[in-house]
């Protein structure tokens, strides 16, 4: 199947669903961290990545994986696994390292920690909790770190209910830009 069209129905099947303990979907909470990143003049890759960055929640799951919700899920890893099969490393790399962000954002931002919501306050500690010094230095480190942290004050900004925003069809363009192969650019 077309990589773009397989993104497309795996929001059309699960993307209603609730984005964890906030009040706003799956499809909305992407839609708006896509919409913030545009606002904020990202590259393309950027603006898909803030838009796919939860696909790891709207993959199937192992039944036990999916019933153990006490055990973070890594969703992170499961997402940007996907990606790869047909985006560049400039979208799957921000996606894998969102998870990572929060805990760094934690750790050196103390206004960030306490701006989270209480959803995001919980997952954090099944994530692990903030960084020590040592794993923040190491984070901010990797390439790809800055993206990442962008990423994820768009996420924490994504979470607002009944927020309009352009449709999934309309970011098709943006997307089948970016698969690898495609690109003229690339
Ligand atoms: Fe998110």
């Amino acid at each position: 199947m077309d990589p773009v069209d397989h993104l497309m129905r795996l929001f059309a099947r699960a993307g209603a669903q609730r984005y964890g303990g906030e009040a706003v979907s799956q499809l909305g909470h992407a839609l708006q961290c896509a919409v913030w990143a545009q606002a904020a003049d990202a590259e393309d890759e950027l603006v898909a990545a803030a838009l796919l960055h939860d696909v790891g929640h709207l993959i199937d799951r192992e039944p036990e994986a999916a019933m153990a919700e006490a055990v973070d899920d890594l969703h992170e890893n499961r997402g940007a696994h996907l990606l790869a099969e047909c985006f560049p490393s400039e979208v799957t790399e921000p996606v894998r390292l969102h998870v990572a962000a929060k805990r760094y954002l934690c750790a050196t931002d103390p206004a960030y920690l306490d701006r989270l919501s209480k959803a995001s306050k919980h997952s954090l500690e099944l994530q692990g909790g903030a960084f020590t010094e040592r794993e923040a230095a190491d984070f901010i480190a990797q390439p790809f770190a800055e993206a990442a942290l962008r990423l994820r004050r768009w996420d924490e900004a994504a979470k607002v209910p009944e927020a309009r925003t352009p449709s999934l069809e309309s970011f098709r363009p943006l997307l089948e830009s970016l698969v690898t192969g495609r690109n003229s650019n690339a």
